[in-house]
């Protein structure tokens, strides 16, 4: 399950619903959570294709979208101050 709604500057990052098995490992962007067997995790995650995770949610409908919240509002932000600091903008006038 990608999380879309990306915006200018964050290019590259694809935000993700990551689930933890029970090995403690999280699934990647390529693993479609929604699909796989009911108790094959033990928590959400968000994820970021650049290898972000956010921290663990509960395994219910509030904690899936308390992740795409972490990855939209606590990760894309960052990577935004992150890229704003990286590009000097020249001043306008
Ligand atoms: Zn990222």
């Amino acid at each position: 399950m990608l999380f879309t709604g990306t915006m200018p500057g964050v290019e590259g990052h694809v935000g993700y619903l990551a689930g933890r098995y029970r090995n403690g490992a999280l699934s990647d962007v390529w693993t479609d959570v929604s699909r796989c067997a009911e108790r094959t995790f033990t928590a959400w995650a968000a994820g970021c294709s650049c290898g972000w995770y956010g921290p663990l949610q509960p395994l219910t409908t509030v904690g899936q979208y308390g992740a795409r919240r972490q990855w939209a509002g606590e990760h894309l932000p960052e990577v935004i101050a992150t890229a704003a600091d990286a590009a000097v903008t020249p001043a306008a006038g």
